[in-house]
């Protein structure tokens, strides 16, 4: 096994970096990177050193842990080195390790390893995945339910109960010629669907799961001039402590993101791409095209104040076919005459002053009522990951294929082949029967170890 290395807090300048090493040659890397080939230090200390660059300059004092395979997070020896947060100087730590020998860490490797030396199953390792991804506080507290092994625990008994019933029924094929007496056949029925109910549960949760995790993506439509801005910078007000730009997007982008009562919402203000110009006006109605329809739900937006123009019609007609909600602005003024006849047909609507923040409440109530409420204070254990849902649900199939096998003169293997799946669908949620392939596909989402 060969020893890697990585950067492991954010890219840019800080207080403190720290590189991490992991693996048989971690000591003496820290050795040689002291010039001192005597270091011994104790396990789970920490150490300040001097470090030095091959010319023999001191390139920094860093406070250096080791800790001691397997007693580590990936099991092997590891060294962890808090330098100053240069960027110039963890480049040149980083290049003077793999000049003695360490090599550059794939993305999640480190916790790759701790999954394959059993510090960690798989659906913890995700779980640090989602606590580092974590956007809102309840992402993060499922996040660490996870990580402490809580879906694991929850899918136990069900396994317990999968294994008593496949050894039933595989000694019966084995020694009894005679097909099973019809009261043990209905007990085994009932065994299989209390299991099924468990597991639907649990898949039932996915779709508040998947929100707090994920959250939705939630654009702002309209003509010009209805308060789309106005709005978008009103929600964004709510939290302006946390909101952060989007990955990938710049400063002057119109995707902001906002967490509105522990949902994460990822907000499209469509104006912001509205420009004078043939050309860019065209390309800003295709862009706003494109955010109606990757969005979760549109805030279709109409001013209060004035009778419906058909630029109004126009967006609302656009706007029919996916989830939406209307927004009818500037309530702080008076309601134009005849406007309550135009919009009496429309629904849900929602009567709200971008000025005055009147409605507001309403207003959020509305974004997040199509996706149901979360109360993120006291949800259980939520399933928020899309592939431990898809292993769900086939277990569910594979559960009901085997009580529809369990007709009489049925044979028990078709029976037992579904249990099977259902127990294999089970051990992959946490890890138990996963190959080098879907562990490599996972662990190339993470963002450590880059
Ligand atoms: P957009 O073009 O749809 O993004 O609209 P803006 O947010 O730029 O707003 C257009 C105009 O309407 C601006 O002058 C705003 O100050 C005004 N406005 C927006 N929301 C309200 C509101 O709730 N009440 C009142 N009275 N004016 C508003």
């Amino acid at each position: 096994m060969d020893t890697i290395v990585a950067v492991a807090t954010p890219a840019g300048r800080s207080a403190i970096g720290v590189i991490r090493l992991s693996g048989p040659h971690s000591l003496d890397i820290i050795r040689a990177l002291a010039r001192d080939e005597q270091f011994a230090p104790g396990p789970n200390t920490v150490v300040l050193k001097k470090l030095v660059s091959n010319s023999g300059e001191p390139l920094d004092y860093a406070l250096v842990s080791y800790f001691r395979g397997p007693h580590s997070f990936t099991g092997e020896d590891m060294v962890e080195i808090s330098c100053h947060g240069s960027p110039v100087i963890l480049r040149a730590l980083l290049d003077l390790t793999q000049s003695f020998n360490a090599r550059l860490a794939g993305p999640g490797e480190f916790t790759l390893r701790a999954c394959k030396n059993g510090k960690l199953n798989l659906s913890q390792a995700e779980a640090v995945r989602d606590l580092i991804n974590a956007q809102t506080d309840a992402a993060a507290v499922q996040a660490a339910r996870q990580l402490r092994g809580e879906l694991s625990r929850a899918l136990q008994p069900c396994k317990q109960k999968l294994i008593q019933i496949i050894v039933r029924l595989e000694s019966a094929l084995e020694f009894v010629e005679d097909d099973l007496p019809q009261i043990e056949v209905e007990k085994i029925k009932a065994q299989i669907s209390e299991v099924m109910t468990r597991v639907q549960e649990l898949a039932g949760t996915y779709s508040t799961g998947h929100l707090l995790r994920d959250g939705l993506k939630v654009a702002i439509v309209g003509r010009p001039n209805v308060g789309k801005s106005s709005l978008f910078n009103r929600l964004l007000r709510l939290d302006r402590a946390i909101v952060t730009d989007i990955a990938g997007t710049t400063r002057d982008s119109i995707t902001e993101s906002v967490s509105l009562r522990g949902i994460p919402i990822s907000l499209i203000d469509t104006a912001g791409i509205r420009r004078a110009g043939d050309k860019i006006e065209e390309m800003g109605v295709e862009r706003t095209h494109r955010a109606m329809a990757d969005a979760d739900l549109l805030l279709v937006v109409l001013d209060g104040s004035t009778q419906l123009l058909t630029e109004d019609f126009a967006v609302l007609s656009q706007a029919t076919k996916a989830r939406r909600l209307v927004v009818v602005n500037k309530c702080d003024l008076t309601i134009a005459p005849g406007l309550k006849d135009q919009i009496s047909s429309l629904s849900p609507v929602v009567h709200f002053s971008a000025l005055t923040a009147e409605g507001l409440e309403n207003l959020i109530t509305g974004i997040l009522a199509p996706f149901g409420t979360v109360d993120s204070e006291r949800v259980g254990l939520l399933v928020t990951d899309s592939r431990h849902y898809d292993l769900l649900l086939r277990t569910q199939a594979s559960l009901e294929d085997s009580l529809n096998g369990m007709v009489e003169g049925a044979s028990e293997e078709l029976v037992l082949v579904g249990l099977h799946n259902a127990l294999r669908f089970l051990g992959e949620i946490t890890g138990e029967t996963t190959t080098e392939d879907i562990l490599s596909e996972i662990f190339s989402t993470f963002c450590v170890g880059k």
